[in-house]
This record gives C-alpha cells, sequence and structure tokens, in this order.
C-alpha cells in the first residue's frame, strides 16, 4: 500500500460554519444534498478514476448542482475511495481530481461544500465505507444536521443502504451502476428512483 496510513475521514475542500439557530432559538432545516461521485457526478470506471484526466462529468450533473446552490441547498459528496487503499492512487491524486471537478463546476456557477471520502477496502472493515453510514453520521455532525429527509443521490446499492441506516432520504439515479441497481430487491423500500442527477435536482430545487 503505497498511500501510507489514511485517516479515517479525511475533508478536502473547506467548510463554512453557519450558526442555523434564530435570536428565538429555532433551528432551520438545513438545505442538504449528500451526493456520492462515481457514477452520479462523473462517468464511473470499473479500473477506478485514478487521474484527473480519467475524471469526466455526466452530461447536466455540474449544472444540476448549481441549480441545487440556486434554490439553496449545499452540496456535499460522500464517496468510497478504495483505490487509495489498494495503492492504485495516492490521497494527493484524489485532491487534484477534486480541484478539477470543482474547477469545471465553478464554470456553471456551482458549488460542493465538503467531500468526505473512504480510502479503505473491505479488509480495513471501517465505519466509513458505504454501505455503512459513518460518513453521512460524519457529515450530519459537522453540518450540525438533522438527516431526516435529507437526500441522500447514488448509483450503488450500498449508498442507498448507507442512506437508509443514517436516517436520509435515499435516492438512485441511473446511471452508472443505476441500472442495474434498480433491479435489486434490497433496494430500501422508500428509495426514489430518477433518470440521472438532473431529473433528481429538478426534483428536489422544483
Ligand atoms: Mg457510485
Ligand atoms: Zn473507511
Amino acid at each position: 500500500m503505497s498511500a501510507g496510513k489514511p485517516s479515517n475521514f479525511a475533508k478536502i475542500h473547506p467548510v463554512l460554519y453557519l450558526s442555523r439557530r434564530t435570536r428565538r432559538g429555532e433551528i432551520f432545516p438545513m438545505k442538504l444534498v449528500i451526493l456520492d461521485r462515481d457514477g452520479v457526478i462523473n462517468h464511473d470506471s470499473d479500473q477506478y478514476v485514478k487521474s484527473p484526466e480519467e475524471w469526466k462529468p455526466i452530461a447536466g450533473s455540474l449544472a444540476a448542482i448549481a441549480r441545487l446552490n440556486q434554490a439553496g441547498y449545499r452540496v456535499v459528496v460522500a464517496t468510497n475511495q478504495s483505490g487509495i487503499g489498494r495503492g492504485l492512487f495516492e490521497t494527493d491524486t484524489l485532491i487534484a481530481i477534486h480541484e478539477k471537478m470543482f474547477k469545471a463546476l465553478a464554470q456553471v456557477g456551482g458549488r460542493i461544500d465538503a467531500v468526505f471520502f473512504c480510502p479503505h477496502t473491505n479488509a480495513d472493515n471501517c465505519e466509513c465505507r458505504k454501505p455503512k453510514s459513518g460518513m453521512l453520521r460524519e457529515i450530519a455532525a459537522r453540518f450540525n444536521a438533522d438527516l431526516a429527509g435529507v437526500p441522500a443521490i447514488g448509483d450503488s446499492m450500498r449508498d442507498l443502504q448507507a442512506a437508509a441506516a443514517a436516517g436520509a432520504q435515499p435516492m438512485l439515479v441511473l446511471t452508472g451502476k443505476g441500472r442495474k441497481t434498480v433491479d435489486d430487491p434490497a433496494l430500501p423500500a422508500d428509495t426514489l428512483v430518477f433518470p440521472d442527477l438532473a431529473a433528481a435536482a429538478a426534483h428536489i430545487a422544483h
């Protein structure tokens, strides 16, 4: 493993902490959307996305994130990146990939507030690798957010299972592995299904 010992969580984009309490002490509902990355924002690859060159956005996905932002939603990514744990690429490369993603997003007026990633493999038996809900619970803690009703959008069963386990609203997109996932009998019962991120964003930000 050439990537060294990865820490349990890494946040690679500055997060703005906002007070969500009014003077009377009410808590604003957090307008938050959690996204999987590969197969949702960008095209997935069985060989892993392991360089900025290999990161290619799915048509309409960046504009969809901008649309969510314009509707007042903060967008956070939770992504399994076991390619790091397998030694296929370094954390620095993942950061470079995300810099490309942030730049492409900025060009359409979109913003991702934070990327949470799990660098581990199955063998590490960590709490963050989806289908476990560790990353989503960490997002809830960092953003002081209740995940009830928060859309968690993914293309794989493990994304939806993590969403359901964290009490978020599972949403499946049919990009990436989504067309396979939709036929899985283990799909959480309350999963909403959309053709792609653009359609999901249109539903959320209508
Ligand atoms: Mg995916
Ligand atoms: Zn992990």
